[in-house]
């Protein structure tokens, strides 16, 4: 049976633990809704930030909210290795042993000493699709893209739930090892 699912492009990220927001935004600061995202709940914001490592500054990181318990530097490894960062393949919260950076905000900045990491990349799906999908939280799977770079990931972890909506997550490194464009879609392979 197949079960294709909308690719959603992850551009490098940050998300903010609430008084990491206040030492780089200002006491009290909350985030701006720019835009949301599929999963629900969650918007990129208007505010970005500049993450620093030993070679070199990403400007203008975007912020996704809404806040959350620790922050977490979502980047390609292209984007890693470009500052001098190296951010092993983790999944989401799964910061322990991860390396740190700087980040500086309009008011301030922080020096985190872990939080910087690639997504290991996945599937959201709400428990309905999932069973649709015959797999559930937690499952590994391949997810097969056609086209002119068409390929076949291994490795892709479900995440399934009531806080999830039907989306594939690839950072941009994989988005174009895959070709994939803003319309690309990819097929759950068990
Ligand atoms: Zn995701």
């Amino acid at each position: 049976m197949s079960y294709k699912v909308k690719i959603g492009l992850s551009n490098k990220h940050v998300h903010l633990q609430q008084e990491h927001l206040e030492i780089l935004f200002g006491k009290g600061y909350e985030l701006t809704h720019k835009k949301p995202l599929v999963q629900p709940g969650q918007f990129a914001s208007e505010e970005t930030v500049d993450i620093v490592g030993p070679k070199k500054t990403l400007k203008g990181v975007r912020i996704l909210g809404p806040v959350r318990p620790e922050t977490q530097v979502e980047l390609a490894m292209t984007d890693a290795r470009s500052i001098g960062i190296k951010a092993p393949v983790r999944e989401s919260g799964k910061l322990e042993g991860t390396p740190g950076c700087k980040i500086i905000g309009p008011c301030g900045e922080i020096e985190i000493d872990h939080g910087v990491m690639v997504a290991l990349r996945h599937v959201h799906l709400n428990p309905q699709q999932a069973i649709e999908a015959g797999v559930k939280d937690k499952d590994i799977v391949c997810l097969k893209i056609d086209g002119e770079r068409g390929l076949i990931f291994d490795n892709v972890l479900v995440r399934s739930g009531d806080k999830h909506e039907r989306e594939v997550h690839l950072d941009t490194d994989e988005g174009n090892a895959a070709g994939c464009g803003p319309d690309a879609i990819a097929e759950i392979i068990k």
